[in-house]
């Protein structure tokens, strides 16, 4: 479709699947990771998106190579699991920084343009413990449940100019990430998953594309669960 679109953490996971997904529509694709891997075809730019200085100047080549971002994706995001009481403040702190505060100042910067085109997608990688919560991970919940209060009021400030903002809510998905947990956690996730596996990375993509196609285009302020089911209740 040969749009500008920003990617955070497009290095590996489901951010890679996401960068891929779009270049392989005709795309023009930034991502951005403190690696600066990514695939090929995709302008790898390095950066920390908890560094303000970092993201304006990755912003800025992203735009001087692909024009104004027309589609930003904030994928990038950490965990630093431990029980509430347990937990340090910096790992709290560093959570939310990367996957609440990053993703709003991302926004921010990305509205600037899109309101001028008077179009844009923002889409945000939440997760499916921001509403349910989960032992061991209320600084990862508390940040993705922010995702859904930045988007839903992202979208009522600038659905008149033509700017959607929606949470894409996977479950449990084969990356990295996922590689973290124990077998006994994995095998629990999996006991209230209806579909009875894990995402693959894709298929976390696909529900992005969607909610940057043109055939999304009234849809705003949605969480979108791709989770096999885990979040019905
Ligand atoms: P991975 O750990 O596999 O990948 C994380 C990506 O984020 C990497 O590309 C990493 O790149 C990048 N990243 C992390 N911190 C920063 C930073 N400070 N600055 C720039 N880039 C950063 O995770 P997933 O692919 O599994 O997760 C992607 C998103 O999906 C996350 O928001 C996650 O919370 C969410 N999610 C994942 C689920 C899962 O089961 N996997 C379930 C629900 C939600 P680099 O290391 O190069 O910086």
């Amino acid at each position: 479709m040969n749009r500008s679109v920003l990617i955070t953490g497009g290095s590996r996971g489901i951010g890679r699947a996401i960068a891929e997904s779009f270049l392989a529509q005709g795309d023009k694709v930034a991502t951005i990771s403190r690696t600066g891997d990514g695939p090929e075809g995709a302008l790898l730019l390095k950066g920390d998106v908890i560094d303000a200085e970092q993201v304006d100047a990755a912003f800025k080549e992203a735009e001087d190579s692909h024009g104004p971002v027309e589609v930003l994706v904030s994928n990038a995001g950490i965990t630093r699991d431990n029980l509430l009481t347990l937990m340090s403040p910096d790992d709290f702190r560093d959570v939310i920084d990367t996957n609440l505060t990053a993703p709003a100042l991302l926004a921010k910067r990305a509205l600037r343009g899109m309101m001028k085109a008077r179009k844009g997608r923002i889409v945000l990688i939440g997760s499916a413990v921001a509403l349910a919560g989960e032992a061991g991970q209320a600084n990862y919940a508390a940040a993705k449940a922010g995702l859904i209060g930045l988007a839903r009021s992202v979208a009522r400030e600038y659905g008149r100019r033509g700017i959607t903002a929606n949470v894409v809510s996977p479950g449990l998905t084969a990356t990295d990430m996922a590689s973290e947990l124990n077998e006994a956690q994995v095998e629990k996730l999996l006991a209230k998953t209806p579909v009875g596996r894990m995402a693959t990375p894709q298929e976390i993509a696909d529900a992005v594309l969607f909610l940057a196609s043109p055939a999304a285009a009234y849809i705003t302020g949605v969480v979108l669960p791709v989770d096999g089911g885990a979040s019905m209740h």
